[in-house]
């Protein structure tokens, strides 16, 4: 057996697991399969204990100092790691079930002897307690690798790694630490190695602990001492990402860190690193890399000297939480020197360390953030150290305001990049956060604000947004996935990642309602399978909570696309117009309701800054009311509007020619799909009239549905009866109708349904006997067509004709109107550098 050499050149790799890699037996055989050493190389494993075991102890050793009964407690470890031990494939059972026992017998004497302890004594043997997870989990990991006669030793950490407490926290001894290695390597020379993570000695031998999630600190240090080349560890989540994935579902992965980012980012909360991980690493350059042991096939963050420049400048936001500001004021302190310099003794002297420092340059006040515990003590020892300035009213006093924490910004490229301040300060503002404190390291690698804790989540992500997000990111809310919001979706899932690629508009999916049910999600959902996520366990549907879940604070814009046909939802447009909610809609209720309430909507969009659009309420997909609205911005006069504004009556005239009956032709469209299920509501001409009145409002005239002359095709005696009585009377239609018809052949002329708005304002709706040369008689189908008369289209008027109805044409309007706003939503400047 070799020994493992010291020559850098010799390829020796350390790795390190945390306690969700190695949460049960499946995932330690996992993890080893990982840690196989490549050919000719030699490996370091670190591991630390199993998922929740320090949790447990931590709580066990506070049951026995209490004097409470720890012995469930005790016999559920042992259990749990006999279970492990149990399932570990090719394991050597029994001695690794002995080995197990002995470290579990330790542990019971220790639980046993707290309640009796001496505090210095209870305080060595609570230590020794909190690492016997990190004592199991490598006998587990041994085994699993093989153990010794595959070539693996198993190092308990507290033989070789000797720590002491200093001014500024915990200090390794390394020449110590080195010897006692060499002493260990004496008597263990295999190959490879298995070694706790988190536990130490200090240097009268006890037994002692680097701080809760302290394995990865562990990891370094013995890569250090074992003088490896690379460190990899690995984790839960796909390595270090621009923000704890806990509180920003959009985070996403940072291929690589610079030590100095690593280092600002664990300091400043970001959990996946333990704060002082990277020192061991930086004076001799070893890289780090944080991957995955979940999905081992990405290729996760390295993190080493260089780092990588990045597309923002910032790379990642984190939150340091429960913090307290103290804030020393008082205009006697303007130009005196020294002040500074007390503040901050005061506060050594009571080992109270500060996190942020700012100064106002009017000298006026000084404001330092420190950790909530601390800061009763920190104000006390202040307010000692002034107590004469304080008495002769040079100073007013020190403030203390706790139910704070700290966001943090972090980044090499935000040195000498302009903006990146004002970008950050701006997302803050978007979401309404109020800033109490800020400053900006010297190094410019880390810009910091002291902000409210209730705002910390909201704040981070909006600053994320600020930072990561497409200007043109839009959350989307779809409301009634119908026969038209099923096809929009259809067209969403199709065209959502090339825009995204090409376009930088990122619409977000993150909401879908139908009249009872809604499911709201974080993330963004898959538009192809997100109808199906309104079963039975949605939740009720309630449009207030919809709204408020759309228009995330962490996405830049928010939209609601309605696809119902009710009207209690455009009653709600106005709210959330105002609210800053830009919507989008076939459903022709507001457009054609209440003449107050669309004039409400219209200023509700000058409030909100939102916009609001209906393409796909007239003549579906085709462009009627851009043109419309094209033509009166471009300053042309409109005289008048014809159109066939309606697919069903525009193919019941386009095939009556008096060859058969026109209640024949009614039974064939409704068995087509072409009518509504009620024939009558076609037939009405109601549905017509509502169009009519949205384009004649869209021209700025104020009509209402009242306002415009409606002739119902269904007569007098038809209107109230059941839907089965109507149909068998349907032929009362004929005679009719067949009159209408010849009259207008014995003039040369033709049916059609038209809907019409005069210069002087009148509208109307019906059928109408035009001559043959008039574009409505050069119709197909269910074509529709709008003509609009205008000064400058007076002889030759513009017409606009197609497909007007139909799911597919349908949503295709209503998408048009999706990327119209979003592109409107404008890019955003890039980066500036210095
Ligand atoms: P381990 O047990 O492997 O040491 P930890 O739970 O200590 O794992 O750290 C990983 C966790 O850190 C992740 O699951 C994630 O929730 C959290 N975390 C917080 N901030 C970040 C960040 N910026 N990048 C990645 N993970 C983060
Ligand atoms: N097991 C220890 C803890 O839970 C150390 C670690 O996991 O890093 O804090
Ligand atoms: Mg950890």
């Amino acid at each position: 057996m070799s020994a493992v050499p010291s020559n850098p050149l010799s390829r020796l790799q350390l790795h390190k697991f945390g306690g969700t890699s190695l949460a049960d037996a499946g995932r330690i055989a996992a993890a080893a399969r990982l840690a196989a050493p490549v050919a000719d190389g030699a490996s370091v494993v670190v591991v630390s204990a199993m998922r929740g075991v320090t949790d447990a102890l931590v709580a066990l050793a506070a049951v026995a100092r209490g004097g409470g009964d720890w012995a469930p407690g005790w016999q559920a470890l042992q259990a749990r790691h006999h279970e492990a031990a149990h399932a570990i494939p090719g394991a050597d059972t029994g001695t690794l079930i002995a080995r197990l026992d002995a470290e579990a017998a330790a542990l019971h004497a220790d639980l046993g002897a707290l309640a009796f302890a001496t505090e210095d004594a209870a305080l060595r043997v609570s230590e020794r307690i909190w690492g016997h997870g990190e004592l199991c989990s490598a006998w587990l990991m041994h085994a699993a690798l093989g153990g010794e006669p595959a070539g693996w030793a198993r190092l308990d950490a507290r033989e070789v790694l000797v720590v002491h407490g200093s001014e500024i926290g915990m200090h390794v001894d390394r020449e110590a630490s080195l010897r006692c290695l060499a002493g260990w390597r004496a008597r263990h020379p295999q190959a490879h190695v298995v070694a706790t993570g988190f536990v130490a000695r200090t240097p009268d031998g006890h037994a002692t602990t680097l701080g809760r999630n302290g394995s990865d600190h562990s990891a370094t240090l013995l890569a250090d001492l074992f003088d490896a080349d690379a460190v990899t560890i690995w984790t839960d989540v796909d390595g270090v990402l621009s923000a704890d994935p806990r509180l920003v579902p959009d985070a996403v992965c940072l291929s690589a860190l610079s030590y100095a980012e690593a280092c600002e980012l664990a300091y400043f909360g970001a959990k996946v690193l333990h704060p002082r991980t990277i020192v061991p690493l930086q004076a001799r350059g070893i890289p780090l890399s944080i991957r995955n042991a979940l999905a081992p096939s990405t290729r996760g963050t390295r993190i080493d000297a260089l780092g990588e420049a990045a597309r923002s400048p910032v790379k990642g936001l984190s939150i340091v939480d429960d913090m307290a500001v103290l804030e020393l004021t008082g205009s006697g302190m303007a130009g005196v020197p020294g002040v500074a310099e007390t503040l901050f003794a005061a506060l050594h002297a009571t080992g109270v360390s500060v996190t942020m420092i700012s100064q106002g340059s009017s000298e006026h006040s000084i404001c330092c953030v420190v950790r909530a515990p601390e800061a009763a003590r920190g104000r006390a020892a202040i307010e000692n150290a002034f107590a004469d300035a304080i008495a002769g009213g040079q100073v007013e006093g020190v403030r203390l305001e706790t139910g704070l924490c700290v966001l943090a910004a972090v980044g090499d490229g935000m040195v000498g990049s302009q903006g990146v301040a004002a970008r950050l300060f701006d997302g803050l503002a978007q979401a309404r956060v109020n800033i109490r404190a800020i400053a900006q390291g010297a190094s410019e690698r880390n810009i910091s604000v002291a902000i409210a804790q209730d705002d910390a989540t909201r704040a981070l992500r909006a600053a994320h947004a600020a930072f990561w997000l497409s200007p043109q990111t839009v959350s989307v809310g779809v409301i009634g996935p119908g026969n038209v919001g099923r096809a929009l979706l259809a067209q969403l899932s199709e065209v959502i990642p090339a825009l995204r690629a090409r376009a930088g508009v990122d619409l977000r999916l993150r909401a879908i309602a139908s009249s009872r049910r809604m499911y709201l999600s974080d993330a963004a959902l898959d538009p192809d399978t997100a109808g199906a996520l309104l079963g039975d366990h949605a939740d009720a549907c309630d449009l207030d909570a919809f709204a408020a879940h759309v228009r995330a604070d962490h996405l830049p814009h928010a939209m609601i696309v309605d696809c119902s046909a009710s009207d209690a939802v455009a009653a709600k447009y106005e709210d959330w117009l105002a609210a800053g909610i830009h919507v989008v809609t076939p459903n022709k209720h507001a457009g054609s309701g209440d003449w107050t309430r669309y004039a409400r909507i219209a200023e509700a969009r000058v409030t909100g800054h939102s916009r609001f659009m209906y393409e796909a309420t007239v003549g579906a997909g085709l462009p009627v009311i851009v043109t419309l609205r094209n033509l009166l911005d471009t300053g042309d006069t409109l005289h008048a509007i014809d159109g066939m504004l309606s697919g069903t009556l525009a193919w019941l005239f386009n095939s009556f020619d008096g060859s058969r009956p026109f209640s024949e032709l009614v039974r064939e469209a409704r068995a087509l799909g072409y009518t509504e299920p009620d024939p009558r509501d076609d037939l009405s001409g109601l549905d017509v009239a509502r169009k009519l009145v949205i384009l004649a409002r869209e021209a700025g005239r104020t009509l209402s549905l009242a306002d415009v002359d409606v002739e119902s095709l269904v007569p007098e005696a038809l209107r109230e009866v059941p839907l089965d009585e109507f149909l068998q009377r349907l032929s009362e239609l004929d005679a009719p109708m067949q009159a209408r018809l010849d009259a207008a052949r014995a003039q040369g002329r033709g049916l059609r349904h038209i809907a019409r708005l005069e210069a002087g304002g009148d509208a109307s709706v019906g059928v109408r006997a035009l001559p043959a040369d008039h574009a409505c008689m050069h119709t197909r189908l269910t074509d529709n067509l709008v003509q609009f008369t205008t000064a400058r289209y007076a002889e030759n008027p513009l017409v606009v004709q197609g497909p007007g109805a139909g799911p597919q044409v349908t949503a295709a309007g209503v998408f048009g109107d999706v990327l119209a706003i979003a592109h409107a939503l404008g890019a955003r400047t890039g980066w500036r550098h210095a």
